[in-house]
């Protein structure tokens, strides 16, 4: 569902990415793991084109995120191609970035009505199943301050669900909560990760989530997936040094 062929990302004139390969099939739900700037996030905003990228091609679904194709021509994507190709994707980051002006019900509402075109009643009527899902049917009419840390996640991921993505990104979505709230968001991810119905790319420092979850975990290291493997490979045999010093800052 998801490749990085040959993928270069520059910051300025420093490298992150260089001929980096990366493939995910379709309802794999993968983690990525691995130390402070070793390009987690920007792997994620890369696909959600909130990053350019410098050389090689990204496809999501058989077509690639930054080229269109015309009249047998392969031109840098517009704002239409864009367009379609971010719905497919939906993101939750680690800062619960909801509309404080808004009740719970209106930020999940919002973008379906607008961009998907929904219907008031049908937009309303996913949200309330949305929130029952997560557990929040009781907090529609809520304001984001009025909610935990761990409440805001939960709306987050409506809310990304809400526009009926295929891949699901989140990035380091726990790390924010306060302990106890972790396992209520945790839970709503578990649930989605059984119901293998989507592609799924976690970026988290919960070993133990990671190691119960995913098909697969990759670990970066400075811009490589340094070792990627099953999750019982990873965790009970890495092969690099440095994956086991990542690995051991755990314990
Ligand atoms: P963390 O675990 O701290 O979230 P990460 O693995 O998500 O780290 P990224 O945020 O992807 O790391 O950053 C990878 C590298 O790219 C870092 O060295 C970072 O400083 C650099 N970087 C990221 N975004 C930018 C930017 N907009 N401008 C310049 N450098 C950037
Ligand atoms: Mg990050």
């Amino acid at each position: 569902a998801i490749e990085f062929d040959n993928v270069t990302k520059k910051f300025g004139d420093k490298v992150l990415f260089e001929n980096f390969n990366l493939n995910i099939r379709k309802n794999e739900v993968v983690s990525i793991i691995g130390s402070s700037g070793s390009g987690k996030s920007t792997l994620l905003r890369i696909l959600m084109t909130l990053e350019n990228i410098d050389g090689g091609r990204v496809m999501v679904q058989g077509e690639p995120l930054w080229h269109r194709l015309h009249k047998g021509n392969w031109l840098p994507a517009d704002e239409r191609h864009l367009h379609r190709m971010r719905g497919k994707l939906g993101m939750v980051f680690q800062h619960f970035n909801l509309f404080p002006h808004m009740t719970v019900l209106r930020n999940i509402t919002e973008a379906p009505m607008h961009v998907l075109g929904q219907s008031r009643e049908d937009a309303r009527a996913q949200a309330m199943e949305l929130l029952r899902m997560v557990g929040l049917e009781d907090k529609a009419q809520a304001y984001p301050a009025e909610l935990s840390g761990g409440q805001k996640q939960r709306v987050g991921i409506a809310r990304a669900l809400a526009m009926k993505p295929d891949i699901l990104l989140l990035d380091e979505i726990t790390s924010a909560l306060d302990p106890e709230l972790v396992d209520e968001v945790l839970e709503v991810i578990r649930k989605l990760a059984a119901e293998d119905a989507f592609t799924m790319i976690l970026v988290t420092h919960e070993m133990y989530f990671a190691r119960e979850i995913s098909d697969r975990v990759c670990f970066f290291d400075a811009g490589k997936v340094l070792e990627e493997g099953p999750p019982e490979r990873i965790f009970n045999t890495p092969e690099h040094e440095r994956t086991r010093a990542f690995l051991n800052s755990f314990l």
